[in-house]
C-alpha cells in the first residue's frame, strides 16, 4: 500500500494546518445556518477549526469563522453541537 498524503485543512481559529480527520467541520447549509458537520459530508461552504476551545474563541472574535461560511455564527450553534464533535469531550466549551 502507498501511503496517502494527510488531507489537511486550516484551522480558522489558530491559521494553523491540522490532519482534516482531527478537524470540527463548520458547514454554511442551504438552510442559510451554520452547523457543526460531525460526518463532513454536508453539502455548503465548509470551514474548519481544531476541537479546542482556543481555536474556537479565535474563529468567532477574530471573525474568521463567519467571513469563510458568509454567515454568522451563532454561539449556541457550536456549543450545542460541538461536543458530540469534538474528540475532547471532557472540555467545556467556553461561557
Ligand atoms: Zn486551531
Amino acid at each position: 500500500m502507498k501511503p496517502r498524503p494527510v488531507p489537511l485543512r486550516t484551522c480558522a481559529g489558530c491559521r494553523q494546518q491540522h490532519a482534516k480527520r482531527d478537524m470540527v467541520r463548520v458547514v454554511h447549509g442551504l438552510d442559510e445556518s451554520a452547523k457543526v458537520d460531525p460526518t463532513g459530508k454536508v453539502n455548503g461552504r465548509g470551514a474548519y477549526v481544531c476541537p479546542r476551545r482556543e481555536c474556537w474563541s479565535a474563529a468567532l472574535k477574530s471573525g474568521s469563522l463567519g467571513r469563510v461560511l458568509k454567515t454568522s455564527i451563532r454561539k449556541q450553534t457550536w456549543q450545542s453541537s460541538s461536543g458530540s464533535a469534538s474528540p475532547c469531550q471532557s472540555r467545556r466549551p467556553p461561557a
